[in-house]
């Protein structure tokens, strides 16, 4: 089996080691670029939200290279993500005679680690047991690895980038339990660096892909960074597979915090982002940049919860939609003028 899936950021390491513990060989699509992007546009309906174009655009070009066995995430109640994997099959199917698309449900854990699993890799319920737990420690060490990378990159943006290199190499080999607690501690010591203290913190909410994919949201950390912002996140796959397997505590109180704007979920993440806003401007946080893509239903239901939540904390907030006609130069205009009046903001209230 020449096993895919599509890119996820940093944490598509992880996701490659989890394919790999069950016996798969995994042939990864490139990194994303503007090809990737344009081989989705070229298939996809043009409504469609982006991270389908940038998946089917992930699919192509695996195939392309080998893979033959395909793997996707499924299943999301409320919005269209339950339907992209039949999406994918329908449009793939056209252009590539043979290959298998695997459709994991997000909501079915026991379904996944005693039965889907077990059958596709022919493997008992226990290795998937194991592959579940080093993907879990995995993400949990990228997680860490990304909260390191945020404060290095203001202290010091250049030797935070060349650091993040020589990290990425560590967690790529980091594949046992002892391994990876290792490298946690190996990445600590080498992101220990001095610089100039932070000037504002900002907290980034939104849909989860743009959260997690950095191609998507044209690399807004790395940019509020070097506008000498801290990033501050609650988002991570980490955390979204112990949602999934109802451990995230956090979460419970993001719902709280988000019921005065939205009674009900729309769908997606929109509670989640909601709740998480909520959460830092109670923190005190300087600013909050919302990101979803153009099309995305239920962000956009919690674009206006924010705007209320906005105007109860004081706090300002960015929303930001993207799609395939995003401009650079317009997003980058946007990002340094909502940085600089939050410096001004923060200036003039002598905080
Ligand atoms: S959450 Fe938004 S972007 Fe993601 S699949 Fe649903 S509608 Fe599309």
């Amino acid at each position: 089996m020449k096993a895919t899936f599509p890119n996820f950021g940093y944490e598509t390491l992880a996701l490659k080691t989890f394919l790999e513990k069950l016996g798969a060989s995994v042939v990864l699509p490139p990194a994303n670029t503007k090809h990737t992007l344009e081989m989705g546009v070229k298939y996809s309906s043009e409504l469609i939200c982006l991270p389908f174009k940038i998946t089917l655009g992930n699919f192509i070009e695996a195939l392309n290279r080998g893979a033959d066995t395909l793997f996707m995430a499924a299943g999301a109640k409320k919005c269209r993500f339950g339907y992209y994997h039949y999406l994918h099959e329908m449009i793939l199917r056209k252009l590539f005679p043979r290959f298998r698309l695997y459709a994991i449900s997000q909501y079915t854990p026991y379904q996944f680690v005693f039965e889907k699993m077990p059958q596709i890799f022919m493997v008992s319920p226990t290795r998937v047991i194991y592959a579940l737990l080093i993907l879990l420690a995995k993400c949990a060490l990228i997680d860490d690895f990304k909260c390191q990378l945020r404060l290095a990159r203001v202290l010091d943006f250049n030797q935070a980038n060349q650091i993040e290199k020589r990290a990425i190499k560590l967690i790529e080999s980091a594949n046992s339990i002892s391994q990876i607690r290792r490298t946690r501690q190996e990445i600590r010591t080498i992101f220990s660096i001095n610089g100039k203290k932070p000037e504002i913190k900002i907290g980034l909410v939104g849909e989860i892909f743009f959260m997690i994919e950095p191609f998507a949201n044209q690399e807004i950390e790395k940019e509020l960074s070097r506008l000498g912002a801290l990033v501050v996140t609650k988002r991570s796959l980490f955390r979204h597979l112990k949602h999934l397997l109802k451990i995230d505590w956090e979460f419970y109180r993001f719902s709280l915090l988000a019921y005065k704007y939205l009674k009900d979920s729309p769908g997606g993440e929109a509670i989640r982002t909601v709740g998480e806003a909520v959460s830092f401007a109670m923190s005190g946080i300087d600013g909050i940049v919302h990101i979803y893509p153009f099309t995305c239903m239920p962000e956009n239901i919690a674009l206006e919860a924010l705007e209320k939540a906005s105007e109860d904390y004081d706090v300002p907030v960015l929303s930001m939609s993207f799609d395939e006609h995003t401009s650079r130069t317009g997003f980058l205009t946007r990002l340094e003028a909502f940085v600089d009046l939050i410096k001004r903001r923060k200036r003039e209230r002598g905080r």
